[in-house]
């Protein structure tokens, strides 16, 4: 069933939302100001992140990088390296160069307009939506999958949200609860759909549209969103090789997309002539969004200065401290592997 509906008779929806916002908006550092640059990154670390979990990270970020133009001169690795504990590495290499791009294309000025926000590097309809009307008085709903669950629970909606037309569903949706007040509306329903209209276990009770709310009248919460499509995880088997000698240790930086881009990781193979030093091996697993990593990871403790030089030379590693290797953004399970090793 696809709702069809019209007119205003939803806009008390919207406001009474607004109302709650007004005295219910959580206390976080980024509410406190309209800088584009700031919502932006807060926009961008948050996506995937927990408020408790993000922002000290967020924090240093923004003191380090406070505007566009300290992080478009800023060097990759050190934005990568702030951006350590967020994952979703790509994120970062995109905000660096839309910060570069906000220098060349817009001399420097946060563009203000919807559709320029959305031409920069890594931004979307969401984050462009969010910005403009957070700090330009924009009239985009910030489409989501808090709006998705809110609506679709909100008209007792079976609208698939994994249909690719889901996000033009939702957001034509929106746009009959939203009053006027379009950045304080989208703030709101991101508060409510973390805070009350939770995935699991919504507070229905404390819901300031639990009246209106179709799905809650008819007690069938847990029925919505409606979601057919299940993103398949595909298991992928990697194998390294941590390769040291005096407390120092052999990494390159990888250059693909395919996962982990510009983060350092250890050789994935060595010569036959290495094989002797290996002295033990360990098998890790690891998740990202869509795949499920087993990584073995061999010890290879070189005792041969000859043997060390050789692999050196003929595959450009480049040679980092186990001490100070804190200083280099490597992938999850690889920073683990390392900081187990100071342990031994
Ligand atoms: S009443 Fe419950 S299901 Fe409906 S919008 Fe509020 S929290 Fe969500």
């Amino acid at each position: 069933m696809e709702n069809i509906r019209t007119g205003s008779d939803f806009l008390h929806v919207g406001n009474r939302l607004l109302e709650w916002y007004k005295n219910n908006a959580r206390d976080l550092p980024f509410r406190q100001t309209k800088d584009p640059y700031k919502i932006w990154i807060c926009e961008i670390v948050f996506q995937q992140t927990r408020i408790s979990q993000g922002l000290n990270h967020y924090n240093n970020f923004i003191k380090r990088f406070p505007d566009v133009k300290t992080l478009a001169e800023a060097d990759e690795n050190e934005v990568l390296l702030y951006w350590k504990g967020l994952g979703y590495y790509s994120r970062a290499i995109n905000i660096h160069k839309a910060a570069r791009q906000i220098m060349e294309e817009y001399q420097g000025v946060f563009p203000a307009q919807y559709q320029d926000i959305l031409t920069l590097k890594g931004i979307g309809k969401y984050t462009a939506a969010a910005v403009s009307s957070i700090c330009f008085g924009g009239k985009m709903p910030a489409v989501d999958g808090n709006f998705y669950r809110v609506l679709s629970r909100l008209f007792a909606d079976d609208f698939d949200i994994s249909n690719s037309r889901a996000f033009t569903y939702f957001s034509e949706l929106a746009a009959l609860v939203m009053p006027d007040n379009v950045g304080d509306f989208n703030q709101a329903m991101m508060d409510l759909g973390s805070e009350i209209c939770k995935p699991k276990n919504p507070l229905c009770g404390e819901c300031p549209i639990n009246e209106d709310c179709l799905a809650f009248s008819l007690q069938k919460v847990t029925n919505y969103p409606v979601k057919t499509k299940k993103v398949k995880t595909e298991d992928l088997a990697l194998t390294y090789y941590f390769v040291h000698r005096n407390g120092q240790f052999l990494i390159r930086q990888r250059k693909d997309d395919f996962i982990w881009k510009k983060l350092f990781e250890f050789p994935s193979a060595i010569p036959e002539e290495m094989e002797p030093f290996i002295t033990q091996s360990k098998t890790i697993t690891h998740k990202l969004t869509h795949k499920n990593l087993s990584i073995e990871i061999f010890n290879v403790a070189v005792s041969s200065e000859k043997e060390w030089n050789t692999f050196i030379a003929e595959n450009q590693y480049l040679i980092t401290d186990i001490q100070g290797s804190h200083e280099k953004s490597f992938p999850k399970p690889l920073e683990n592997y390392i900081q187990n090793s100071l342990k031994d």
